[in-house]
């Protein structure tokens, strides 16, 4: 039998990228051959993370076979995950994301949690199971739930998460603040893209009521520094909304250090955003906003109904 493959969401974040190399780890010790892959380019903070514990790189995937055996995590919308999904037979999906355009044909192990993290889940499953996380695994998955919660910023960050990431520090013989920042400023160390980089970087797809929406989000310590770029940030964005036929896109500038984010907001549909904020110049700035997941795509969806 072909290995399982192990796979986080398209556009990997360090979430999707080291929960994957965890999960295919604790398949192995429970004498399941699995494999880490992944399904985009890895973005300059997971690769921080990756190198500070000498993680290899997983292999990169543009598509799987038929009956193909997989295991999700960190994602389980099909538009989200690797072209062939659907005929793929779904083994197990880890996740802390709402159930959306989701079906398989045969019964499935599904862990869903609404923690801060990925890697807060699997540390939960690997205890049950007497996984052993040695300093590299454990590292990861601090990486992963640091990424994910801003250092504990975001409104989806738990105390579970908190509490985890605690004992994931211990394992991984690493100060969680002095660690984290270095790590997430890895992140925002924009210059070397190209527009249409930074609008891919972290782009997520949903589709609701026929629309196709495109919310992106990058990470910066300043949002002034970036919004240098908005001309050219539109260009690419209008380009998107044009090859992908989007009723919107929405970009979100994040600022990890105040916990603010600033929307471009482009696309026929823009009045999405407009039932909630006035856009000025194609912008608008959400004091006390992080989070895609919990504050940006919530409000997205109410207004569209
Ligand atoms: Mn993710
Ligand atoms: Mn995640």
């Amino acid at each position: 039998m072909s290995k399982i493959l192990v796979f986080g969401h398209k556009n990997p974040d360090t979430d999707t990228i080291c929960s994957a190399i965890v999960m295919a780890e604790m398949q192995k010790q429970m004498g399941v051959e699995a494999e880490a892959v992944r399904l985009g380019e890895i973005n300059k903070e997971t690769q921080y993370a990756l190198d500070y514990f000498r993680a290899d790189v997983p292999k990169l995937i543009n598509n799987v076979e038929e009956n193909q055996e997989v295991i999700l995590v960190d994602h389980n919308e099909f538009q989200q995950s690797v072209d062939g999904i659907e005929k793929a037979k779904i083994n197990t999906v880890v996740d802390h994301h709402r159930i959306d355009n989701f079906k398989t044909a045969e019964p499935l192990f599904y862990h869903a949690e609404p923690l801060g993290c990925t890697a807060t889940i699997l540390y939960r499953i690997g205890k049950m199971n007497k996984i052993e996380f040695n300093t590299k695994l454990a590292g990861l998955m601090l990486s992963a739930i640091i990424s994910d919660t801003l250092l504990f910023k975001s409104p989806t960050c738990t105390e579970v998460d908190k509490k985890v990431a605690e004992e994931l520090a211990e394992i991984a013989h690493v100060d969680i603040n002095t660690y984290g920042l270095e790590m997430l400023k890895a992140g925002t160390d924009l210059e070397a893209y190209s527009e249409e980089e930074l609008i891919d970087l972290d782009a997520k797809t949903i589709e609701k009521n026929g629309l196709k929406i495109v919310i992106s989000q990058v990470n910066t310590v300043s949002i002034p520094e970036v919004l240098k770029r908005q001309e050219n940030l539109e260009q690419a964005m209008n380009k998107t909304i044009e090859k992908e036929k989007l009723a919107l896109f929405v970009l979100a500038i994040t600022d990890i250090l105040n916990s603010n984010s600033e929307l471009i907001v482009l696309g026929e549909r823009t009045d999405i955003i407009e039932k909630s904020y006035n856009l000025e110049n194609n912008r608008t700035f959400l004091e006390g906003v992080v989070s895609r997941k919990k504050q940006i795509l919530p409000m997205i969806d109410k207004n569209i109904d």
